[in-house]
């Protein structure tokens, strides 16, 4: 049996009659992972060590006959800007290439309860700045698909990591579509909660208003356990609801007859490739056989969802970054003068697309400007919250392709921001709105690349969303 090709939800039953052990389930991934990695470089630090120790100690848990959780003894790989204390964590920055976090962040803390064992940190877009992980420090990551396209990004790593089984399952986080368009390319489950529901704490932050952590899974099953161990409120993020969390995978139901799904006019433009809206159109025709109801919706200001994103993400970016001035952590290059040192640091340790970022940012923030751009950006963004709001009036959820565009050509896109800015046109909105978002398989390219599909819900709507996704998964055969 080839253990590293099973889901959790697998996994899981195997451990519990015994059939296998945690230690075989993790020795078969770091195989997965080392005869994998020189093609995909899905990761910037393993854990190998304390991975194996970590499975002893849950196998002799369950020898011991202990209640096993869903997570128990299972590898997970870890998006590389979340904290992890005593592991390297460089958000894929050469900034923080050897920060070793003193703590862990809140899902970290609550993985570690679950008995889930962490096998790596992956690869990313330096800072989440990016979509196709070919803004890592580190060197890109490649498709697992066609290793001459990208993952998608910025959790590239995370997705190619599942995708090459090369992880049971991983954390992402998502600002502009970072879980759901790497998901998408790589063909795998990703899942954006709503704003609020994950603790932000010990996720290193690139936009504070928009970054969420989320799952990014081989199946819809595993998505909803991972869920329920991750979401929930912490008093150390000010923006995380306190609001009850519900077993997600109750919401596991195979059904969507009566639901409404809206198609929204915005999203089925020129400029789509015709297989993505081929595969998503049939994907919706096959979801009112099984009884969904089609409605006709419009979000008329999705045009203004990528200009609005990149003058509020920079504007928080440049704020937040600001923290990395050589003295309190990470990178410092010596100099004599206090300002020397701060812009020595700074111009060595930030890539280009961050640096870009920053100064987008600091422009739209500076006086003068600041009414002019991130004021109205903040307006448009309400129209857009809006816009949402009226959909959901005459809709459950809301269907589209999660990405306009496969899997591209590593180094295609990156002399050209606005063309890979137009990667996460989808997106981005999602994010914008607060609401969540899920990623799920919708069948191939002729060229055997991934196709992805997006459902939408209203703020809070997880569990609409896991029926839906569960029901398409079961049912359909894109
Ligand atoms: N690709 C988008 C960006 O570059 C989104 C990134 C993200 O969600 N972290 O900002």
């Amino acid at each position: 049996m080839n253990l590293e090709k099973l889901t959790c939800h697998e996994i899981h039953n195997l451990l519990k009659s015994k059939e296998i052990t945690s230690l075989e389930v993790t020795s078969a991934v770091i195989s997965r992972i080392e005869a994998k990695e020189p093609d995909v470089h899905a990761y910037i630090t393993t854990t190998f060590d304390e991975a194996l120790e970590q499975a002893r100690i849950a196998d002799k848990e369950i020898s011991r006959g202990k209640e096993l959780s869903p997570l128990t003894g299972i590898p997970i790989a870890i998006k590389d800007n979340m904290c992890t204390k005593g592991i390297k964590t460089t958000c894929g920055s050469k900034m923080l290439h050897n920060f070793i976090p003193p703590y862990d962040a809140f899902v970290i803390q609550r993985l570690k309860e679950a008995g889930a064992i962490i096998i790596g940190k992956t690869n990313m877009d330096e800072f989440a700045m990016g979509s196709s992980t070919e803004n890592s420090y580190f060197g890109p990551t490649r498709n697992p698909w066609n290793l001459n396209t990208v993952p998608g990004g910025s959790s590239g790593g995370s997705a190619a990591a599942v995708a090459a089984n090369e992880a049971i399952l991983a954390l992402g986080s998502d600002t502009g579509g970072s879980i759901r368009q790497p998901a998408a390319l790589c063909g795998v489950v990703g899942f954006k909660p709503t704003y609020g529901r994950v603790s932000r704490f010990g996720l290193i932050a690139f936009a504070s208003s928009l970054d969420q952590i989320g799952p990014i899974t081989k199946d819809v099953t595993d998505c909803a356990l991972l869920l329920n161990v991750i979401c929930g409120y912490d008093p150390h993020d000010s923006t995380s609801v306190n609001r009850p969390i519900p077993d997600f995978t109750k919401s596991l139901i195979n059904d969507i007859s009566g639901i409404k799904i809206g198609i929204p006019d915005e999203y089925f433009i020129e400029g789509v490739d015709p297989e993505i809206r081929h595969s998503v159109e049939k994907t919706i025709s096959a979801m009112e056989d099984l009884g969904a109801i089609r409605v006709r919706v419009s979000l008329p200001h999705t045009e203004y969802s990528v200009p609005t994103y990149y003058l509020i993400a920079p504007a928080e970016a440049s704020s937040n970054l600001a923290r990395y001035d050589g003295v309190q952590y990470g990178l410092r290059i010596q100099k004599e003068g206090l300002v020397d040192m701060y812009s020595h640091t700074r111009t060595q340790g930030f890539g280009n697309e961050v640096k870009r970022r920053i100064m987008i940012g600091t422009y739209a923030l500076s006086a003068g400007y600041y009414d002019a751009y991130y004021l109205k950006a903040l307006k448009v963004r309400t129209l857009i919250k809006q816009d949402f709001d009226e959909a959901f009036k005459k809709c459950d959820v809301l269907i589209t392709p999660t990405s306009p565009t496969p899997a591209f050509k590593i180094g295609s896109k990156v002399s050209d921001p606005l063309s890979m800015y137009l990667s996460d046109i989808f997106t981005i909105s999602g994010n914008l709105a607060g609401i969540p978002g899920v990623s799920i398989p919708c069948g191939q390219t002729q060229d055997g690349l991934p196709i992805g599909l997006q459902i939408l819900a209203p703020l809070f709507g997880e569990e609409r969303l896991l029926q839906t996704a569960y029901t398409i998964e079961q049912n359909i055969n894109c």
